[in-house]
């Protein structure tokens, strides 16, 4: 039987408890789920890809069927190239579906071949961005109810505060 397999891209700038929930429930779904991180330098992010993927490759470690890897391409080039016809993306609330609509139909424009599918976290991480994290971690905010305790420290070392 072939394998069901899906790719999961985004930033992870840092990896959150949101990302991760949905990652298990790809995970739960798919036979292999490849998080794939984004260079997308336009974005200027806190982190490296390379230290981007060592923070998803800790926080999954236990998952078996979790891939983690990088791309520097458009994400249908990307995923057409490992063979896969799924990609995952994230829903937290209304305010993503514009953003996320445009791009699954951009993405279905370039290729037709491949579908995107949305999962929807846990409502306790629906609010969760790795962005305001970035924000509040500038102001000394405690981290420990959105990232891994080891991605807060990663961030604090970063930033340069505590
Ligand atoms: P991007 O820059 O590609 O949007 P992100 O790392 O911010 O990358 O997000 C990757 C994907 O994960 C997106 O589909 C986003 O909507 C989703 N996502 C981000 N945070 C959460 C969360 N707290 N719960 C569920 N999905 C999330």
């Amino acid at each position: 039987m072939t394998k069901r397999r899906a790719v999961y891209p985004g930033s992870f700038d840092p990896i959150t408890y949101g990302h991760i929930d949905i990652i298990k429930r790809a995970a739960f779904i798919f036979d292999e789920v490849i998080v794939a991180v984004a260079h997308n330098l336009d974005k200027r992010p806190l982190f490296s890809v390379k230290e981007r993927v060592a923070m998803l490759k800790k926080a999954t470690a236990r998952m078996g069927n979790v891939k983690i890897d990088d791309f520097n391409s458009l994400v249908v080039h990307y995923v057409k190239k490992k063979g896969i016809h799924v990609i995952v993306r994230g829903l937290r609330m209304i305010s993503d579906f514009e953003y996320e609509f445009q791009m699954a139909l951009t993405n279905r424009k370039f290729d037709d071949s491949i579908e995107t599918i949305f999962m929807m976290p846990n409502e306790s991480y629906s609010y969760v961005s790795s962005k305001l994290i970035k924000e509040a971690a500038a102001l000394g905010a405690d981290l420990k109810e959105f990232v891994p305790h080891f991605v807060e420290k990663e961030v604090f070392k970063k930033i340069g505060r505590r």
